[in-house]
């Protein structure tokens, strides 16, 4: 089995640290050039008009498609029109209004208690840094990034969810497992001012062509960089498993 480094570690293993470094760097910003001229308009595919209609997106969002959160939310935002409106719902009524989305009942629950938090904390306002959007109910790194990134225009981290996750395993830029160790990986080798757009850009390969099962590699614009191409490589860094036949897995 591979390490998470692959191909570039076996490379560079002779050189320190600093030089591994570097020669992340420098992968990084190869696939992100590449990466930006594949997918030049990537962008959050959530909808929302304020702050705290994104941050129930976000909540929404953990480990269920934006397709689906769109689609409830639609009917949600004119429902819930103001955020007392969410924190004087009724928890029954509304894990129903949101039943079609993964782990409904915790997400309502974050939600309507966030939205009491923020009412008596923030005085209905949502937070705008890091330390105190970490306090809401529900609120991870990924998802105060988010919010930071797009409600307050702030850059404070990399929101890494499932598709940066894995493919930044894939292509060989961090070794971690663990999502806030990944970030801070990644925040180390690529430039500050590319943070929010390499979120996006991974979770656009991620779904056009770097898909979690059966990856197509052998049409893919990093291909020839990607040291868990099935084209070049025997084992997808991701999980550090085998690939079969043409990347089935
Ligand atoms: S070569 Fe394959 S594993 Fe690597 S980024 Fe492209 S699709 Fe993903």
């Amino acid at each position: 089995m591979l390490n998470a480094f692959g191909n570039i570690k076996i490379r560079v293993e002779r050189w320190s640290m600093a030089d591994l470094n570097k020669e992340l760097k420098k992968h990084a910003s190869r696939i992100v050039d590449i990466l930006l001229r594949e997918y030049p308009d990537a962008e959050i595919s959530l909808k929302y008009s304020d702050s705290f209609e994104l941050l129930v997106a976000v909540i929404l969002s953990a480990q269920c498609t934006d397709d689906r959160v769109n689609m409830v939310t639609e009917m949600l935002f004119k429902k819930y029109r103001t955020i007392e409106d969410y924190a004087n719902s009724n928890s029954k009524e509304f894990s129903k209004d949101i039943a079609s989305i993964t782990y409904f009942n915790q997400k309502a629950k974050w939600i309507v208690d966030t939205a009491r938090y923020i009412i008596e904390m923030h005085r209905g306002e949502v937070p705008s840094t890091m330390e105190e959007l970490l306090e809401l109910p529900g609120v991870g790194r990924k998802t105060a990034n988010v919010v930071l990134q797009h409600a307050y225009g702030e850059t404070e981290g990399i929101a890494v969810d499932t598709h940066v996750m894995r493919l930044s395993r894939r292509m060989g830029l961090v070794e971690k497992r663990n999502r806030d160790a990944i970030e801070v990986e990644l925040m180390k080798i690529i430039p500050r001012k590319k943070w929010r757009r390499y979120t996006h850009l991974m979770i656009a390969h991620g779904r056009a062509v770097c898909k979690a099962r059966n990856p197509k590699c052998d049409s893919c614009p990093v291909g020839e960089i990607c040291p868990s191409s099935w084209v070049y490589a025997e084992a997808d860094l991701s999980n550090g498993k085998l690939w079969k036949k043409n990347g089935k897995k």
